[in-house]
């Protein structure tokens, strides 16, 4: 029987032991960060192991979108969902840049590409998607919609590591992607995060503005803010990294094991998954739809009592938050599907070492209601 707590995640951890030669070598060389050894081969084994051009990692992934919108000298309007992490419209608040909310789609949860559009305005200078649960948002559209207008596309990643579409990793489309290495995410440095960039240009301003946008020892040539990664991090990322692909594989056999098991259970709609092209399974969202019989508070706090703690990933939308809740387009008539979707949405427990009895469990008690 289960004795624990079951949270909607648990984070992911490497052997022990196998830090410890790590440590001894940054205690050896005492190079503790600014472009360290562990910083340097992460920063090239990512970009292998992405099938990326150029990375820059980040102390986290908020601050990295926050450089993001520097890098870009983005200004005025933003076009962003509200189905999100807050960290996405922080980070344009953070840079004095105005959120404009787009409703979404349906099936994805990701911006709708339509609603995009019809956001435009002449202030608008990017959008900013984000790869919902790591489902990888309609990047053709998005594309020809920028270029159209002349708008720069910032992806907030921070849920996509590792996935891939029809063209390759996700991670390529845009001007820039940012990833998190959160404690909750399919790949964890403690704390930490990236910049997925296309040329060894915006590179260099992206490692220069993480690092006070100091250039040598008496040059500052951006008002640049401190970003850096720390070697302790940056080791820690190449140890997991051994361990990735493994962790993937138990995501999928419980991501697997979940949709088996919901099938045909009447008022539970699971999100569909990447399909053929190549997955995360960072989370497992459901919807619990009208036609349940319960309401989807219900089975949540149902499921909290049993000591199951599923999250409610987006509830509330950001755009009902304080500090957006004023913006024309916050107004819920503004966002419908989004409105509707984050009243129906529950991100059941995943990680890599999730026993299938408790998967069994949580989806005997979801049919059970
Ligand atoms: C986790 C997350 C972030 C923030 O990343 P941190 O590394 O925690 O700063 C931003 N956006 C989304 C969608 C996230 O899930």
């Amino acid at each position: 029987m289960r004795n624990e707590n079951i949270f909607v995640t648990k984070p992911t951890l490497p052997p022990l032991d196998e830090f410890a030669p790590y440590l001894q070598q940054i205690w050896n060389n005492k190079v503790l960060t600014n472009g360290g050894p562990f910083h340097e081969q992460l920063e090239k084994e990512l970009c292998e192991y992405l099938g990326v051009e150029h990375i820059c990692l980040f102390t986290n992934g908020t601050l990295a979108l926050v450089t993001a919108l520097q890098a870009l000298r983005i200004t005025g309007e933003v076009i962003t969902t509200p189905y999100s992490f807050v960290a996405t419209s922080h980070s344009l608040l953070w840079n004095g840049i105005k959120p404009v909310f787009a409703d979404i789609d349906r099936d994805t949860l990701n911006l709708d590409p339509a609603k995009i559009e019809a956001a435009i305005t002449p202030q608008t200078t990017a959008i900013m998607p984000v790869h919902c649960y790591g489902h990888p948002c309609d990047i053709d559209a998005i594309q020809k919609i920028a270029d159209n207008y002349n708008l720069k596309v910032i992806y907030d990643a921070a849920h996509a590591f590792g996935v891939e579409c029809d063209s390759g990793s996700v991670l390529r489309h845009g001007d820039l992607s940012v990833l998190s290495f959160h404690a909750t995410k399919v790949f964890n440095t403690f704390e930490g995060g990236a910049i997925i960039c296309p040329d060894a240009k915006t590179k260099v301003r992206i490692d220069q503005l993480k690092n006070f946008g100091h250039v040598g020892e008496v040059t500052v040539v951006a008002p640049g803010i401190n970003g850096k990664m720390s070697e302790f991090n940056a080791a820690l990322g190449l140890l997991q990294l051994k361990y990735i692909d493994q962790a993937l594989a138990r995501r999928k056999r419980i991501d697997t094991a979940y949709r088996e098991r919901l099938e045909g259970v009447k008022g539970i709609h699971c999100l569909k998954g990447a399909g053929e092209k190549i997955a995360n399974y960072a989370y497992f969202p459901i919807l619990v739809q009208a036609d349940y019989p319960i309401r989807r508070d219900d089975l949540y706090q149902k499921l909290k009592d049993r000591g199951i703690h599923p999250r409610r990933y987006f509830y509330p939308l950001i755009s009902d938050f304080p500090m957006y809740r004023g913006l024309p387009s916050a107004h819920r008539e503004n966002l419908p599907v989004a409105t509707a979707s984050s009243q129906q949405i529950l991100c059941l427990p995943i990680y890599p070492d999730l026993e299938i009895s408790v998967v069994d469990e949580i989806t005997r008690f979801i049919a059970d209601q």
